[in-house]
């Protein structure tokens, strides 16, 4: 009943955001520079917001510090912990409306997507994460009969977390929740596009019985808000999902600041791979579409090269096409939406420019290739296939991050694995055969982190770890790697013998 009511059409000047920054447990007024942030379907302004300065950086960085040596979070028994994390889950899915709205509007998430994928699945990864926090005890390793070593895993202190405007709520709390579950406090940035989303799952956090100082949000752009966290001397270590380039930089402060650890979850430009035996030429060329057109191609593992076996490449290009055509752009607030707007307009000029510049080379627009006009304001763009392109171009070898699909043809398996292979990134890819064998030689030699076998998109098992192989990321989101990754381990060697 309540799904229904939050994913109908609303009003989104009803919508009011919480205030930007949550420093200790309680909103703060941001001192550092004033910040407009747009709603992405009409570019109106959703909420001028004041970001944090360097200082309050700082004294969240502090305040994270104080809450995890003295709150009881981390030596709390851990079922307590995992008590409350459960209620914050709980509260998360009562509050779906208020959620799914603030979502919906500040980001290029349909009302009716967050309705039924984002705000149940940030609840269950709460849930997810939380339950580790009691099976995951130290070990024992006897060395000689009168020493006892003991290998202790114990959270890091402070987790720094910098998260993209793709996913908000879900980017966040796949960082959030294994920090927490594993007795960290976490200094958040979201990414100055999509800030208040966040917000609201941290006061609830607090309401769930989080202690003050164990979750805090700061506000603001990524080169001062964002390396200021990096360089904090409080922050143990720095968990960020964005782009290559930003995970860079973010790699670099990390070594000058600290030698800290990274956990960098990257860019992409993902392969489907489709064999003329996949079992099922319709859903195959359904599944080859939602991959690309998903919240308009904003995916990390967005399926952006289409390499497909010669004789069944018309008769994919042609269905693919029919469903991007089929696609309807339109607010996020408004119910029957099936095209997310773009970002922002600079954005929506960049997809564009690889767009033309391919087909000043050579490349065939299939379909799509330019603005797409809706009833809002919003920069929206037409799902796009391009055909002739050249293996070494840009439009196929730049992340796009936008519905553009590229498509190249093969003629036997070899050929298609070395279209495959991505000199720089390896974050998913695709397989569609009906060859089992094939499938299995194809998971064995593909370079990602991620490879899916006759569907494209994660399924929903948490216990399933995501990241990248290349430039597309060190480290893995989800699993119970996720959640080790949060802890780092300490030797202990106990003699209780006589000899010196
Ligand atoms: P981005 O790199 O521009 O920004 C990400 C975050 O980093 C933002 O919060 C930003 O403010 C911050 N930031 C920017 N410069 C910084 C700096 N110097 N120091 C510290 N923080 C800084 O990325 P985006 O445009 O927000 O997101 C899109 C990118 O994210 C794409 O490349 C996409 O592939 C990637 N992504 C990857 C995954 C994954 O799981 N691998 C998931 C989602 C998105």
């Amino acid at each position: 009943m309540t799904i229904a009511i939050a994913a109908a059409t609303f009003d989104p000047d009803g919508v009011v955001p919480p205030a930007g920054n949550f420093i200790g447990g309680v909103h703060v007024a941001g001192q550092g520079a004033a910040m407009s942030v747009l709603r992405p379907s009409d570019r109106r302004v959703y909420c001028d917001m004041a970001t944090a300065s360097v200082d309050q950086v700082a004294e969240a960085a502090e305040r994270a510090w104080q809450a995890f040596h003295r709150s009881g979070w981390a030596t709390a028994a851990p079922r307590d912990r995992i008590r409350v994390m459960r209620r914050w889950a709980d509260l998360v899915e009562a509050d779906v409306v208020n959620l799914a709205r603030l979502e919906a509007v500040g980001s290029t998430r349909p009302i009716a997507e967050a309705v039924a994928w984002d705000v149940p699945t940030t609840a269950e990864c709460i849930r997810f994460f939380s339950e580790f926090a009691d099976k995951s005890g130290g070990e024992i390793g006897a060395t000689r009969h009168d020493n006892l070593g003991l290998i202790l895993n114990q959270p890091y202190g402070v987790i720094g977390a910098i998260a993209p405007w793709n996913f908000p709520l879900v980017m966040a709390c796949w960082k959030i929740a294994p920090a927490l579950a594993a007795g960290n406090a976490v200094v958040l940035k979201p990414s100055e596009m999509t800030p208040f989303s966040v917000v609201r799952l941290a006061e609830l956090a607090i309401e769930a019985g989080l202690p003050a100082g164990m979750l805090n949000i700061v506000q603001g752009d990524g080169r001062t808000v964002g390396d200021a966290i990096v360089r904090h001397p409080r922050i143990a270590k720095i968990t960020f999902t964005g782009s290559t380039r930003t995970g860079a930089a973010i790699m670099a402060a990390s070594a000058e600041s600290g030698i800290k650890p990274v956990t960098l979850e990257l860019g992409g430009k993902s392969p489907q791979i489709v064999f003329a035996d996949a079992p099922d030429i319709a859903r195959t060329a359904a599944t080859v579409a939602r991959a690309i057109s998903g919240n308009a191609g904003q995916v990390c593992v967005a399926g952006s090269r289409l390499i497909v076996e010669r004789r069944v490449a018309d008769e994919m290009i042609d269905r693919i096409g029919k469903a991007f055509e089929a696609l309807k752009p339109g607010a996020t607030w408004q119910d029957g939406t099936t095209l997310s707007p773009i970002i922002s307009d600079g954005q929506c000029d960049r997809i564009d420019g690889i767009v033309r510049r391919a087909v000043a080379e050579g490349a065939t627009v299939v379909t799509g290739g330019g603005r797409a006009t809706a009833p809002q304001d919003g920069a929206f763009y037409r799902p796009t296939i391009l055909t002739d392109v050249a293996a070494e171009g840009e439009a196929v070898r730049a992340e796009i991050f936008g519905p553009v699909l590229t498509v190249q043809t093969f003629t036997d398996e070899e050929e298609a694995l070395s279209l495959a292979d991505h000199p720089d990134y390896g974050l998913a890819a695709g397989v569609h055969t009906g060859d089992l064998a094939r499938a299995l030689r194809a998971v064995r030699r593909l370079e990602a982190g991620t490879v899916w076998v006759n569907r494209y998109g994660r399924s929903g098992d948490f216990i399933l770890p995501t990241g990248g192989f290349k430039r597309s990321g060190i480290g893995r989101d989800l699993g119970r790697q996720a959640y080790e990754a949060n802890l780092h381990s300490k030797t202990a060697l106990i003699d209780f013998g006589d000899s010196v």
